[in-house]
């Protein structure tokens, strides 16, 4: 890690955010502590859903240090997309990123936030040590994702890939986001009431298969074959196709008060694929979502919990309809496929 203090900081607010208090929260939290810290920045404040995405894609980093986001975790997707959208991709994704919570799902804010070694915090408290934390100004390696969907479209992703359960209770609650943060606890109950089965097929390369040169610094997806092609014999195939929720998570936690993956780094090169399977009951499934608060999901010795550490997957879904996220932004439903490309972007981190 090398420390690096951001002198020009494009400081990306979303002000719809959460509950539309990003704006406040910035200058009441966060402008004082940048200003004490000789932290210049400039205010941006999104005027609409892709505005960040374009301006990165067109501005000239070179007159930029750190692109910092205060939003959920959809703002930074949008920033990672425009920078990888850039013909000088390469150098693009460099640029130091930043985030500072500022929205209902504020995932990657939490995860920073625990690889700091802090003790837990939410609300105010994060946002106090995220903001520190950008003061301090030390950069890290980000692992991204590559995905791909049917349409041929390839998307970039630092969180999540979700079907199922997580993702339906992502989208749907966020009817709930003028509550913050405890949306999420809304949602699940919500849908454990009417819990359903997902049907179709997943297939992962799990990590042991990989020869140790695989760390490709460019975005060429090898080990990928094509979505329409069979999967190759190295992977494993799920003899399961009764699901609950796939959920494939790339850092340590998947909500403020969701730690989803105990031994989870910025830049551990892996995918943390999760998958629940048809047959469990909702009190089981509750206890999963309540455990994991504290991350003890995987000593509740659920037969129906499955963890693998896995460098690439594929889902294929066979029930017609249904919800696709990724970084908790809904996409095409359908075939999906990722690869992890390790250490690709540089994350500011404590
Ligand atoms: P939250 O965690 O509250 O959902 P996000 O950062 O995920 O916050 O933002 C939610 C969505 O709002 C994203 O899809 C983002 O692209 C979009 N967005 C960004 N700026 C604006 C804006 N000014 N008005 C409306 N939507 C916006
Ligand atoms: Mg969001």
């Amino acid at each position: 890690m090398e420390v690096r203090r951001p002198c020009r900081i494009m400081m990306l607010v979303n002000p719809q955010s959460g509950r539309g208090q990003a704006l406040q929260l910035f200058t009441g939290h966060i402008q004082g502590m940048l200003t004490e810290a000789s932290v210049p920045y400039t205010l941006v404040i999104t005027e609409h859903q892709n505005h960040a995405r374009e301006l990165v894609r067109k501005a000239d980093l070179s007159q930029w240090d750190a692109l910092v986001i205060m939003s959920g975790d959809g703002l930074l997707f949008e920033v990672i997309n425009g920078l990888m959208d850039r013909e000088d991709w390469q150098e693009a994704i460099q640029i130091p990123l930043g985030i500072l919570p500022g929205g209902s799902g504020n995932a990657l804010a939490a995860s920073v936030h625990h690889y700091s070694q802090s003790p837990p915090a939410w609300n105010e408290e994060l946002l106090l040590s995220c903001g520190f934390m950008l003061c301090k100004g030390l950069v890290g390696p980000l692992d991204l994702v590559s995905v791909h969907l049917a349409s041929k479209q390839r998307l970039f992703s630092f969180l999540s890939l979700a079907w199922g359960f997580v993702a339906d209770v992502d989208i749907e609650s966020e009817k709930y986001r003028h509550v913050g943060a405890i949306r999420f606890l809304m949602g699940t109950l919500v849908r454990l009431a009417s819990l359903r089965v997902y049907q179709g097929r997943l297939a992962y390369l799990p990590v042991k298969e990989i020869e140790s040169d695989t760390k490709t610094r460019a975005p060429v997806d090898s080990l990928l074959p094509d979505l329409e092609q069979p999967v190759p014999d190295t992977w494993t195939v799920v003899k399961e196709e009764d699901f609950v929720l796939v959920l494939a998570i790339y850092q340590s936690h998947l909500a403020e008060d969701l730690w989803t993956v105990p031994g989870a780094m910025a830049d551990d090169g892996l995918i943390h694929l999760f998958y629940v399977t048809a047959g469990i009951s909702r009190p089981a499934l509750l206890r999963l979502f309540l455990a994991m608060e504290k991350g003890g999901h995987l000593a509740c010795g659920c037969p129906h919990l499955v963890y693998e550490k896995v460098k690439a997957l594929r889902l294929e879904p066979i029930t017609p309809q249904g919800m696709i996220t990724v970084d908790g932004e809904v996409v095409e439903y359908g075939p999906v496929q990722a690869q992890i490309h390790p250490g690709i972007a540089r994350l500011m981190r404590g």
